[in-house]
């Protein structure tokens, strides 16, 4: 296969990613996104998003992702939506790589976010599909008038209940401890909202269902009583884990996993910069990774714009010495 090479390549198209490739795009770095077959990151999974600023009445997850796309691809962008197969940041120019495409690259961005968490419990991966779902927003209409579980108690599994009222006869959040970890307001929203119950102290053992999930076994972790708990659908919001497999061996990861970056931009590695949630653990926002993208792609440019001063000063001193 013929190896291009690129100015910036940028892994990853949720908003850490592209908002990279909008400001790589619009300083002339000619940049390259290697989107993944799943393009968009997170907020492709989501409806409204109420808290990204500048969209006073709000916007649709993948409204604004189509939104962020288009905004780099009018400064020039090219895009892949492809994933990354392997990466090589111990040469220079580094190296990533697709099963369509090479590509040398002086600088490389890694904004691979975070995938959904899985209870891996017997029973979840045999009923995936067919009433199992990390995805509230792609499945919840399926379960009109249904029984409905959620599992998990941060803002995820809040957001998660509340929307899957729409849908749901009734919504049952089931949390391992007796309070939510999830911020005070979608935490009360949830509580208050009269289709949705919660089960305290207690967790998902087994998915029952032969072709589809038709109950879920239930354990009080305070009591130890096991209950068989009838139900159509389970939503797993129990958080996520960063998509860091292709950078092992490459970059310093954290035991969880994480891209180790002391001061939230760069890594171990000089020339390659990391943005939103791969590395972030805390903030884990639209607007946080939006941020860090713009980081990152000026980062980058600098780091380019040092790089050929370096060039160009070692091509002065070569050109001084005489024959
Ligand atoms: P969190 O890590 O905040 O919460 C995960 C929840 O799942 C916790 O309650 C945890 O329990 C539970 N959990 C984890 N593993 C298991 C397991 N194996 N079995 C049962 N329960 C489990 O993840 P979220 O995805 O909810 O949120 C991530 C970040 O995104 C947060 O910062 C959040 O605020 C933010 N967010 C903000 C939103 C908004 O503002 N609109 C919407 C969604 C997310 P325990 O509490 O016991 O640890």
């Amino acid at each position: 296969m013929p190896t291009a090479h690129a100015n910036v390549i940028i892994i990853g198209s949720g908003p850490a990613g592209l908002t990279a490739a909008i400001y790589a795009a619009r300083a002339n770095l000619a940049p390259i996104v290697f989107a993944g077959h799943m393009y968009g990151g997170q907020l492709m999974f989501t409806t409204e998003v109420e808290n990204y600023p500048g969209f006073r009445d709000g916007i649709m997850g993948p409204d604004l992702m189509e939104n962020f796309r288009a905004q780099a691809e009018r400064f020039g962008t090219v895009f892949h939506n492809v994933d990354v197969t392997s990466v090589d940041f111990a040469v220079r120019p580094f190296v990533v790589r697709s099963a369509e495409h090479e590509y040398t690259a002086d600088s490389v961005i890694l904004a691979t976010g975070a995938s959904a968490r899985w209870l891996n419990i017997p029973g979840e991966a045999r009923l995936r599909g067919r009433g199992v779902s990390t995805c509230a927003t792609c499945d919840g209409a399926f379960f009109r008038e249904k029984e409905i579980v959620v599992v998990g108690g941060g803002d995820s599994a809040m957001e998660e209940a509340i929307f899957l009222t729409r849908f749901g006869r009734r919504v049952t959040l089931v949390h391992r401890k007796a309070s939510f970890r999830a911020s005070k307001i979608m935490a009360e929203r949830a509580v208050s909202h009269p289709k949705i119950a919660v089960i305290w102290n207690s967790v998902v053992d087994a998915v029952v269902g032969e072709e589809k999930m038709t109950a879920l076994t239930l354990r009080d972790v305070a009591t130890g009583v096991v209950s068989t708990f009838a139900a159509d659908a389970l939503f797993i919001a129990i958080g996520h884990d960063p998509n860091t497999a292709i950078f092992e061996g490459q970059i310093e990861l954290d035991k969880a996993g994480y891209i180790v970056s002391p001061d939230g931009v760069t890594t171990n590695v000089p020339g390659v910069f990391v943005a939103g949630d791969v590395f972030d653990i805390r903030y884990k926002q639209a607007i946080t990774a939006a941020g860090s993208g713009c980081k990152a792609a000026l980062e980058a440019e600098k780091y380019l714009e040092d790089q050929e001063a370096a060039h160009a000063a070692s091509g002065a001193r070569s050109e001084a010495v005489p024959a």
